[in-house]
């Protein structure tokens, strides 16, 4: 009886220090292992219901399901309760808030550091795939550092001072038919080191990159095509950029930004039916992603949007497979937009938070 009552004790005690190894206090505090690589996902205005229908019509099933950690975001910009692509994709990559228009700059038109500017200076390989052109705010805001979304060939220009591994997206005309200078900037590229290519020579899904060189690769001289009108490149596009950061040698891990751009263009559009198919292609890409990251163990992957658009709701008399849909405006909403976090340190990505967060909770997660 005395030894049952020991043992229990025992059992019991070490439960409960299981317990307190898992509350959030004593991981915050533990010397967990950090994440090795950050997979950033941004699905541009895309919020709850923009999720939802994107859920039903795909068989009522999301890869979002497989995330253990949601939080909230809180999206106003410091110009503005409602924020735009500029200055949410500023705070989500550089951890401050700033006014609208700012491309990785402060409310003084400062230059503020990115995590992709320090992912590539502290040795991890980088890079980004979008299916907006690579000049367009959320992609730009991570490399380029102006103070309007608007120097579209000014963005371009800074993403030849940096050594990001790879890029893929549309917006080629701004690199090689540029109207301020008479640059080629694929051609610099080239002399960098890059492969470059473009949906004009070889289709994306044609090429293997070789780990050994950087890879840009550009998928539409302005805005590539919807995915309804036959783009269908950001899963693969996903899954290449993935394993080619993984594989670069003497790296020591990896940040690879992914934009799902058109749910916002879509919400813009008010055109449910485009956002349905933005949503399961960026839901796809979600897949590829996870696909890694669940066989790696070692990545962190957020997804996330950098506000919601539209005002989108799913109306009475919807039906799964038929949904009968609203929008309240064409532009950004204040709404609280939803994070999702899966892998190492994604338990801090709980809770109700400032976008700015998200920069410093990706940082402090990889002990930076
Ligand atoms: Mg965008």
């Amino acid at each position: 009886m005395a030894i049952h009552t020991l043992f229990l004790l025992l059992f019991l005690s070490l439960i409960s220090s299981d317990k307190a190894a898992e509350s959030p206090e004593a991981t915050t505090n533990a010397p967990a292992a950090p994440p090795r690589n950050i997979i950033l996902m941004i699905g541009d205005g895309m919020g709850i219901s923009q999720i939802s229908a994107g859920m039903y019509a795909n068989g009522d099933k999301t890869n979002l399901e497989k995330f253990p950690a949601i939080g909230l975001q809180k999206t106003y910009a410091a110009s503005s309760l409602i924020t735009d692509s500029a200055a949410s994709a500023t705070a989500l990559a550089c951890g401050v808030k700033t006014y609208n228009g700012a491309i990785g700059v402060n409310t003084d038109t400062m230059p503020v550091i990115s995590i992709l500017d320090e992912a590539e200076m502290r040795n991890l390989a980088t890079g980004m795939v979008t299916t907006s052109s690579l000049t367009n705010a959320t992609t730009a805001a991570f490399i380029a550092h102006v103070k309007s979304c608007s120097m579209v060939e000014e963005i371009a220009a800074d993403f030849l001072k940096t050594e990001i591994d790879l890029i893929i997206g549309g917006g080629e005309n701004a690199f090689n038919r540029r109207k301020s200078d008479r640059r080629n900037l694929l051609q610099e590229l080239e002399k960098k080191g890059y492969f470059v290519s473009d949906y004009n020579q070889l289709p994306l899904s044609d090429i293997v990159p070789v780990t050994g060189q950087n890879f840009a690769y550009f998928t539409a001289a302005e805005e590539p095509l919807p995915a309804s009108q036959g783009r269908d490149y950001l899963p693969k596009a996903s899954n290449m950029a993935t394993y080619f950061l993984n594989n670069r040698s003497g790296k020591k891990g990896f940040f690879l930004l992914i934009e799902a751009a058109q749910i916002d263009w879509a919400s813009r559009e008010n055109n449910s039916d485009y956002i349905v198919s933005e949503m399961i292609d960026f839901d796809n890409a979600i897949g590829e992603v996870m696909k890694f990251a669940e066989r790696d163990g070692q990545t962190l992957v957020i997804v996330t949007a950098g506000y919601e658009t539209g005002g989108f709701a799913i109306t009475p008399g919807s039906q799964m497979d038929s949904l009968i849909t609203a929008f309240t405006t064409d532009k950004q909403t204040a709404s609280l937009t939803p994070v999702f976090a899966y892998g190492p340190g994604a338990e801090r990505f709980r809770g109700i938070y400032e976008n700015t967060a998200i920069y410093k909770k990706m940082k402090e997660a990889l002990g930076w």
